[in-house]
C-alpha cells in the first residue's frame, strides 16, 4: 500500500482537472474541498456540477471517496493515489487515473 491516509489532509489531490465548465475548476485545476469519484459503471466525478463558479481559490482539490474498487489505487473505498488527473471522456468528468486491479 501507497502512503498512510491519517487526516484529510493526506487525500490524494487532483493534479490536474480539464473540465474547464465544472463550477469547481479554475484554470484547469479543481478547487472543491473533496470530490466523491465512481458509480456504478465508471470512475466518473460524482462532484461535476455545470453551474457558476464555486469552490474555495487557492485550494487544491482532494478525493475525500471512490467507489472504484476495482483500481488498483483503491483500498476500502478510499483512494490512495499520490495524485490523480481529470478529464473529459463524453461530456462526463472521469479519473484518468484509474487502473483497473
Ligand atoms: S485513481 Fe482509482 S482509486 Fe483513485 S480516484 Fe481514480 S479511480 Fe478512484
Amino acid at each position: 500500500m501507497a502512503k498512510p491516509i491519517n487526516s484529510c489532509t493526506d487525500m490524494s489531490k487532483i493534479q490536474a482537472c480539464d473540465v474547464t465548465e465544472c463550477a469547481y475548476n479554475i484554470e484547469r485545476n479543481c478547487h472543491a474541498i473533496a470530490i466523491t469519484v465512481g458509480n456504478t459503471e465508471a470512475a466518473r466525478c460524482d462532484t461535476f456540477y455545470r453551474h457558476k463558479k464555486g469552490g474555495v481559490k487557492g485550494l487544491t482539490g482532494g478525493v475525500g471517496a471512490c467507489k472504484m474498487s476495482d483500481c488498483k489505487f483503491n483500498t476500502d473505498l478510499e483512494c490512495y493515489a499520490d495524485a490523480i488527473k481529470v478529464a473529459t471522456n463524453g461530456g462526463e468528468a472521469v479519473c484518468k487515473t484509474f487502473a483497473r486491479r
